[in-house]
């Protein structure tokens, strides 16, 4: 307790020593999920903290629901496995993800008709049509009931409602977590933290090394009571009168990728990854307040105009506003490693490889900060330039750091050495056992098979 009273000197307040844990992971999206799960399956005991009641960051509570990047198109062969694939398999035995199967995978017209409305296309393709590849499309509370069951499988510890505040460290050593709640400011200490806020929240507060990027924020929604099939063939049917009502619809969004509207598992709901809002800053209240409030008017304005104008919109409605913003870029760590523009888009290969995005390969070192001891991120705010950010944010990447976090941390823990010493081969040998896929050798990973089966969703 004296010790705590130290490192917060010139705090007003007590803090309660609530966990003492071997790993503590900050965060409860992709990557968080990813570190805590590895971490507890490789043997360490593991606290999970997350500010929200529920478990998925953007990946739930910002309602993006499509995983891509996922797909090696040069290799052509699934690149991110692990605890994302564990997820893709349990969504959809509950019906509550959707994917096209290895055979729908390519460019034949009608499967890509079948598909492109649902977002697994290859956004990498430089072909018109963009092809089909293996992604998936899931409901948001399909992840965090599926997300729970395998914290609970695993014995995580859960701390929800619990919003990280500050980093303890002694000289460069970190030893754990504050948090505040309802039940006032509480500590977790641990013998490795792993960030996984996204903003690197935790790294920054130890006063590691991190530069800032940007780019634009959304505010997604979904809408229901939606025709999909006569808004499709309305599409297919009147290309010409299609595109200028859709131009006229961009217009009110102010920003929106070329699908501004891609179906769900559930039927007549579809998510809207829009409006784009450029030029705000993630980390600051107003601008974020700012975004939510313009977001909403501009979907207000966009949901009248579909409903009187859009075939297949006539009786839609606002189902949701996702209650967390869509921030895809804020701090970024500069770690022992910045991976590059070039390293991904010459896939360059790494000795020390233990994640995979799409089709490129990611060094243990990218999640490791330089000076700081026994401190691991994971996520988009890892080590990297903002332009190789922005290239490489994706969810399935994002779950691969979160792997191969939690194998490190544990490992480290078992070799009893610093996470930045510990043994790579054993990390990666780890990661392979437990069904990632770390990059480190070209290896032949048969489809699974519930990806060579028929579809649970009719589609
Ligand atoms: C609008 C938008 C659309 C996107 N579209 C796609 C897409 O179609 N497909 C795709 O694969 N990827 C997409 N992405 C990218 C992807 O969603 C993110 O990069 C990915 O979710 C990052 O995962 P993460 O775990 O690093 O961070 P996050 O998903 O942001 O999770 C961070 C978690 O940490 C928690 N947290 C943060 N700060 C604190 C704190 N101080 N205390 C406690 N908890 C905290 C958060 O509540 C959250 O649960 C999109 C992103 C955005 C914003």
């Amino acid at each position: 307790m004296n010790r705590i009273k130290e490192w917060l000197q010139g705090s007003p307040r007590d803090v309660t020593v609530v966990e003492e844990t071997d790993v503590v992971v900050v965060g409860g999206g992709p990557a968080g999920l990813s570190a805590a799960l590895s971490a507890a399956r490789s043997g360490a005991k593991v606290v999970l903290l997350e500010r929200y009641n529920h478990l998925g960051g953007l990946a739930s509570g910002g309602m993006v629901l499509v995983l891509d990047d996922m797909w090696d198109n040069h290799l052509r062969e699934i690149s991110v496995r692990g605890t994302c694939m564990t997820m893709i398999e349990r969504m959809a035995a509950l019906g509550l993800a959707t994917f096209p199967r290895e055979d729908e995978w390519g460019d034949d017209p009608a499967t890509v008709a079948t598909w492109t409305r649902w977002g697994t296309i290859d956004l990498y393709s430089h072909k018109t049509p963009r092809p089909i590849c293996f992604a998936a499309a899931f409901d948001p509370d399909g992840w965090k009931r599926v997300a729970l069951e395998l914290v609970q499988e695993l014995g995580v510890t859960l701390r929800l409602h619990s919003w990280f505040s500050q980093t303890l460290i002694e000289g460069n050593l970190v030893k754990g977590v504050v948090c505040e709640s309802k039940s006032g400011r509480e500590a977790i200490l641990a013998d490795v933290v792993i960030d996984a806020t996204g903003d690197l929240d935790v790294a920054a507060s130890a006063g590691a090394q991190h530069t800032r990027g940007n780019y634009v924020m959304t505010t997604v929604f979904r809408l229901g009571g939606v025709d999909t099939e006569a808004a499709e063939r309305f599409q297919h049917e009147d290309p010409e009168a299609f595109a200028e009502l859709d131009r006229q619809i961009k217009k009110i969004f102010g920003g929106s990728w070329s699908e501004w509207w891609l179906k769900t598992p559930l039927p007549g709901v579809v998510w809207c990854n829009c409006p784009h809002i450029a030029g705000h800053d993630g980390l600051l209240v107003s601008d974020l307040t700012k975004i939510d409030v313009e977001g909403r008017r501009r979907i207000y304005e966009a949901v009248d105009f579909v409903r009187a104008n859009l075939p297949g919109f006539e009786c839609c409605y606002v189902v949701d506003v996702a209650p967390q913003t869509g921030v895809r870029q804020t701090r970024l760590l500069e770690g022992e490693y910045v991976m590059t523009k070039d390293d991904l888009s010459t896939r360059t290969r790494f000795e020390d490889s233990v994640a995979r995005g799409r089709d490129y390969y990611m060094p243990y070192r990218v999640l490791l900060p330089r000076d700081i001891d026994n401190l691991l991120v994971a996520g988009r705010h890892y080590s990297a330039t903002s332009v190789a950010q922005r290239m490489s944010r994706e969810i399935p990447p994002c779950m691969a750091m979160g792997d191969a976090a939690g194998v490190a941390a544990a490992l480290a823990l078992s070799q009893g050495v610093r996470v930045r010493d510990v043994d790579v081969r054993a990390v990666q040998r780890t990661l392979r056992e437990q069904g990632a896929d770390p990059g480190d050798r070209g290896e032949d990973f048969a489809v699974p098979s519930f990806v060579r089966a028929a579809n649970q969703v009719a589609v």
